[in-house]
């Protein structure tokens, strides 16, 4: 075992080191990665069939403008992303396909109070940017 692991080294010796590719390079991710939930506020119906899945109570369905550009409001979720297991239990149990997984699970997802990790429906729609890239 010794010798294997002496072997092992040798032999990566002139390889990059894995653990400094990232943050430079960043991870593949696969499709089905569960990242940042994003919101399509045009599909959501605020039936709150999600709040109601969420095995973490991470949901709640609160009022907010249906479009930037609007002062009519509608029934949304927002997610508590610091409660949240990133399950996808609410994106499987809409019945509209309303709320959808992300990539994003560094920008927009690690912010140094609870307070910021309270995502309204607007944060949710990316009508406020929740990063450098807003996505
Ligand atoms: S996101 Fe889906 S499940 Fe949640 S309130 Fe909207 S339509 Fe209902
Ligand atoms: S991903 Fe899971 S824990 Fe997070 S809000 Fe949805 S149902 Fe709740």
């Amino acid at each position: 075992m010794v010798l294997k692991n002496i072997a092992r080294a040798v032999k990566n010796i002139y390889k990059p080191p894995i653990t400094r590719r990232y943050p430079e390079v960043p991870s593949e991710l696969p499709d089905r990665f569960r990242g940042l939930q994003k919101l399509d506020k045009s599909k959501c119906i605020g039936c709150g069939i999600c709040a109601n899945t969420c095995p973490n109570s991470a949901i709640k369905i609160v009022r907010a403008r249906v479009s930037p550009d609007s002062d009519k409001t509608r029934w949304f979720p927002a997610i508590d992303i610091g409660h949240c297991l990133f399950c996808g239990l609410c994106i499987d149990q809409c019945p509209h396909g309303a709320l959808s997984s992300t990539k994003v699970y560094t920008t927009g997802v690690i912010r140094w109070t609870h307070e910021e990790l309270l995502y309204t429906p607007d944060m949710l729609a990316r009508e406020v940017p929740v990063g450098e890239n807003g996505e």
